[in-house]
């Protein structure tokens, strides 16, 4: 597949049926799988073979998903996760651990910030989060002798800035660690991170790739690029044997291209078993079968309301990455060419209250805890994602109080914008 351009590869790859067998992704629904003898199982235990033999661990019909998602994004290994959350924690926890230190943007979804900065913080690890402008000297500064990461996303949620993927791959190569980049927002048909230095990308899967608000899930993709060997003394847990694994050591074994994910397989899955139901990883088969022709409709639905918001003067601030006029327009169009995405962020004149009488307006437009599915939704940050935030915290995720993040979904843009002058009262 990998010859073929990104329209090709949503909709074919991953799958490739035998003679006779299923056109579509089988969902294989059961949680373990027969051997002729034990020393079938053994070999598999011990990672001689490659097969399966519980679905905590592994499941056919995830890694054919995951193996597109891998193909989309330029990657080497990927696997499917529960949720967007449990990647985000398996990308961090499987390099960092208790006495560790991560850099992170401080511009990142709330949920992946309440869990870096207080549920892994109780685990012992620390992170420093900077901003997403920072010049290269304020992120060299951030780094520590135990720094293992540096994290950030390509566009934010919701704050919708855009990463210098290349200045912060570049700063943290320097100090010998991977930079893992959130790539939910742009998707890979926006954006592959990996092409500008990024070493792992996650993703939380249930918004634009499934698409339609059916299934919670998330990805990890390894590049395959980063040298774990070169910078041993960092990472003991892929460089040195794992004796929780019959004395594995996953950068020997399974290489730069494949020991980021076998260890997250064999070690975190094992434990935590935050794994995908086979039923949704074939829902998300088939979002990410039509990604790219939704993608484009997302992104032109999104222009089409910021432009129309912009111009209407009962809106204190409009911030849309494709907006000419915005503060990240031009990384836009350096990551971004083809379009950023549909999520809009707008300030409506009147603050706090103003905000929440205009949401109660909207018919067509839902008030929803979600983002980039095919139905528009809108929610208003303060009150509910970020409401465990502080002002000062609010601010420095670069959200205010009368901020409304509205996700363009792939209705006919007019009647989107019909809705939004009969709420402003026009
Ligand atoms: C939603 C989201 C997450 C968390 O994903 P879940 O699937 O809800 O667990 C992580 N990162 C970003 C950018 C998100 O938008």
């Amino acid at each position: 597949m990998s010859d073929y351009r990104i329209e090709t590869k949503c909709v074919q790859g991953g799958y490739t049926p035998g003679n006779g067998e299923p056109r579509q992704i089988p969902i294989i629904q059961s949680t373990t799988f027969k051997y002729a003898t034990s020393e079938d199982m053994g070999k598999l235990f011990d990672l001689e073979a490659s097969g399966y033999f519980y679905t905590r661990l592994q499941n056919p019909t995830n890694d054919s998903v995951a193996a597109k998602i891998c193909e989309l994004e330029g990657g080497t290994a990927a696997m499917l996760t529960s949720s967007g959350q449990a990647a985000s924690f398996y990308s961090v926890f499987n390099i960092a651990s208790c006495g560790d230190h991560v850099v992170s943007s401080s511009t990142i979804y709330g949920g992946t910030y309440n869990l870096f900065a207080v549920t892994m913080k109780k685990m012992g690890i620390e992170f420093t989060f900077v901003s997403p402008d920072c010049t290269e000297e304020e992120l060299n500064a951030a780094f520590q002798p135990n720094t293992k990461a540096v994290f950030g996303e390509t566009i934010a949620n919701p704050a919708l800035t855009v990463l210098d993927i290349e200045k912060f791959a570049k700063v943290a190569h320097a100090h010998g660690v991977p930079l893992i980049i959130d790539n939910t927002f742009a998707t890979p048909v926006g954006c592959r991170p990996f092409e500008w230095g990024a070493d792992i990308v996650t993703h939380s899967t249930t918004k634009y790739m499934d698409g339609h608000g059916a299934a919670v899930g998330g990805c990890i993709v390894d590049s395959g690029k980063f040298d774990w060997m070169a910078h041993a003394d960092k990472f003991p847990g892929l460089c040195t044997p794992d004796d929780s694994y019959h004395g594995i050591t996953y950068a020997e074994r399974f290489g730069k291209e494949g020991a980021f994910i076998t260890k997250a397989t064999a070690q975190l899955m094992r434990d935590f078993g935050s794994i995908q139901s086979p039923q949704n990883a074939f829902y998300l088969n088939l979002g990410l079968e039509s990604l790219h022709v939704r993608m484009k409709r997302h992104c032109e639905n999104g222009l089409a309301i910021a432009k129309f918001l912009e111009a209407n003067d009962k809106i204190d601030w409009v911030t849309y990455p494709g907006l000419e006029s915005d503060k990240y327009y031009s990384l836009a169009q350096k990551y971004l060419p083809n379009g950023s995405c549909g999520v809009v962020s707008f300030g409506v004149k009147g603050g706090r209250k103003a905000a929440e009488e205009f949401m109660k307006k909207l018919k067509l437009i839902a008030i929803e805890t979600h983002v980039a599915d095919a139905r528009s939704c809108c929610l208003h940050p303060a009150s509910a994602t970020h409401r465990q935030m502080n002002d000062a915290e609010l601010e420095a995720c670069g959200i205010t109080a009368n901020l409304v993040r509205l996700s363009c979904g792939l209705e006919n843009a007019e009647d989107l914008i019909a809705d939004i002058q009969q709420a402003l009262g026009e």
